[in-house]
């Protein structure tokens, strides 16, 4: 795989050349748990056993590393696996997160609450206020600064460059959670970020058939102490799950394409819509993140949320009332999905700093005709009270 290889071309093939022994153009699934020895400790192309390493596993690896420009990939069994591994490798008792104000309900759930449960403290901020992520960095404590852009569902855009030189100047590393752009429209690597997360489950996988997670990052020694504790405590992807993640990422570049002017469309006419208050999209000319993404990323992104004038009631009604955006949590998928965060996804960080108004819709916009998408969310508005009572 040649470094200078535009990224379309890099999604295709990087990690997937064709089977040598047989010229089979896509590289075999490797279903297997263990591999036969030569002799005790003599082993045919370094594979012994599955946790530690397989050559399904190993070549979606390489694609996530050539796709987001950084030395190392590692996939796991989930997106929250992946960040649970990097936080045992980089954190112990006593240091401290700073992390957005409106990051994946999951990873505050984890960080709060399970590695909050070993002695580990967080500061939640508002990652678009650098002032105030600057005050609460801890010189010394704080290991990790979590960004995540565009943020979930809110679609706020913070600066990876700027908090990565403020991070970097207190001393932590800073993580940015690639879910949303997908390496296709933003690479955090580029940018000033150490690590890059993801939930392979959305995007990149982008068929919404299997679960998974990534990190990529450049730094040797911290990437050996992640592929430890991804050996050690073993949320490694299954080999099936590598292969299916795989064959996805070869047409993430089309489908984000698709998925951005889907979303841009489906936002417009949002806005023009008497039912909805407010749409939350970057790639509206008036958001207020609108510039900076211009910037940091290539497009805009296939996720668009709305307040409902008519508030609650109104929210829960259109969601239930769509018919080609199917009412299920996630999302990346080439489907249109409609989410009602406040009892949904974010149902976990209700009474928290992270809870979500209860008057947002969030969709994700798959790759459809856009006229049949435009078509069905009309359709589920007109529905939908106008006023709150
Ligand atoms: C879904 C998601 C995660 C968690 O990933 P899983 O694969 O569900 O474990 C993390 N971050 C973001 C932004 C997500 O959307």
């Amino acid at each position: 795989m040649k470094k200078d290889q535009g990224f379309d071309t890099r999604a295709v093939h990087a990690g997937q050349d064709f089977d040598p022994t047989t010229g089979a153009v896509i590289p075999p699934l490797y279903l297997t748990s263990t591999f036969v020895q030569k002799s005790v400790g003599d082993l045919r192309g370094g594979y012994e056993y599955t946790r530690a390493g397989n050559p399904t596993r190993d070549a979606l690896e390489q694609q996530l590393a050539a796709l987001e420009g950084g030395r190392f990939g590692m996939s796991f069994s989930s997106g929250l696996a992946a960040e649970d591994a990097l936080l045992r490798a980089v954190l112990k008792p006593g240091d401290h997160v700073v992390l957005g104000n409106d990051v994946y309900g999951g990873t505050h759930r984890l960080i709060n609450r399970v590695h909050g449960a070993w002695g580990v403290t967080n500061t939640v901020v508002d990652m678009s206020n650098l002032f105030e992520v600057e005050k609460a960095l801890k010189k010394g404590s704080t290991k990790i600064l979590w960004v995540e852009t565009p943020s979930n569902p809110m679609m706020k855009i913070s600066d990876i460059a700027e908090l990565s030189d403020i991070g970097r100047q207190a001393g932590a590393i800073i993580v940015v959670d690639n879910t949303f752009a997908s390496p296709a429209l933003q690479r955090p690597l580029s940018l000033g970020a150490d690590v890059v997360v993801h939930s392979t489950t959305k995007y990149l996988g982008g068929h919404s058939d299997v679960l998974g997670g990534a990190l990529v990052l450049n730094d040797e020694e911290l990437a050996e102490k992640v592929r430890f504790v991804q050996f050690a405590a073993g949320a490694v992807s299954g080999p099936m799950d590598a292969w299916l993640t795989s064959r996805g990422i070869k047409t993430l570049a089309v489908r984000m394409e698709r998925h951005s002017s889907n979303a841009q469309a489906l936002a417009e006419y949002l806005m023009g819509n008497p039912a909805v208050e407010q749409v939350y999209y970057p790639g509206l000319p008036d958001s207020p993140g609108h510039e900076l993404a211009r910037q940091q990323m290539s497009a805009f992104g296939g996720m668009v949320s709305i307040a409902m004038r008519g508030g609650a009631k109104a929210a829960r009604r259109f969601a239930e009332s769509t018919r080609v955006f199917l009412l299920a949590e996630s999302l990346g998928g080439v489907e249109s999905l409609v989410n009602y965060p406040a009892e949904m996804t974010h149902a976990s960080v209700r009474g928290t700093v992270l809870e979500v108004p209860d008057n947002i819709v969030r969709l994700s916009v798959g790759i459809e005709s856009v006229e049949d998408l435009i078509a069905d969310v009309d359709a589920a508005l007109a529905k939908s009270p106008k006023r709150s009572k």
